[in-house]
């Protein structure tokens, strides 16, 4: 089936359309694809926000918890009046008011092995938006096997990181960071960090969809906010790696 656009769409996208290399083709690009967010946390609801405003045709945002109190500062598609209601469900409400002419899928579940090859099937790029590596290793893995491209962001703070993870074009996750760190339940987090890693992971998800070739595969965004520092490190893919190594 042909994708179009109607005038309204062509109204509504026109000054991202107006982007080098995006035109209206592009826009058809982002129409006809699907894009899993995998948690509606931090990171989760203002890169779900970005992707139906650029028009992402099918989104699927992820998530197995409520809304609490405390999530309010950074998880900014959970209002007071949503506390108490499940993250996904509540985002999933808003997005839609924000943009009808797409198709938002809430999902509560937890993510795990037995079910993240039926959760990312058909998915153009998969966006880890999760605060544990558990699951992110988990997402790498299937993704690799899929080859499904994923962005993967974490924060910490006035910290963040950023890489984009295509299979067989670069290194995975796993390459990057070969032990699992160890986990930390509840970790310091400002609102502004999450939300400048979950615009970056949008510009890195739309433009692998709309085709451009230049993003942070084989590279590492870090920022710390404290001292307003950038860094970029270049990261390789491992030959032992258990995950991407071939045979
Ligand atoms: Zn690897």
């Amino acid at each position: 089936m042909e994708i179009t656009l109607s005038n309204l769409e062509l109204e509504r996208y026109d000054r991202q359309m107006l982007i080098s290399g995006w035109k209206e083709e592009g826009q058809k690009k982002l129409k006809s694809a699907k894009v899993v967010v995998m948690g509606a946390g931090g990171l989760g609801c203002p890169a779900s926000l970005y992707l139906a405003a650029a028009g992402v045709g099918k989104l699927i945002i992820i998530d197995k918890d409520k809304f609490e109190l405390n999530n309010l500062n950074r998880q900014i598609l959970g209002w007071q009046k949503d506390i108490g209601r499940f993250k996904s469900v509540a985002a999933a409400e808003k997005l839609k008011e924000l943009n009808s002419y797409i198709e938002i899928t809430p999902l509560i579940l937890e993510i795990k092995e037995d079910n993240i090859h039926e959760l990312i099937k058909n998915a153009s790029v998969v966006v880890d938006a999760m605060d544990n590596w558990r699951t992110r290793f988990i997402i790498n893995k299937a993704c690799i096997e899929k080859e499904i491209p994923f962005v993967h962001a974490g924060i910490f703070g006035l910290y963040g990181q950023l890489t984009t993870i295509i299979p067989s074009k670069g290194p995975c996750l796993r390459c990057i960071i070969p032990k699992t760190p160890k986990e930390v339940a509840t970790f310091p987090v400002l609102g502004a960090t999450p939300a400048f890693f979950a615009t970056l992971q949008v510009m890195e998800t739309l433009k692998l969809i709309v085709g451009f070739e230049k993003t942070l595969t084989g590279r590492m965004l870090v920022f710390d906010g404290k001292y307003m520092d950038f860094l970029i490190i270049n990261v390789e893919k491992r030959l032992e790696c258990p995950i991407c190594s071939i045979g």
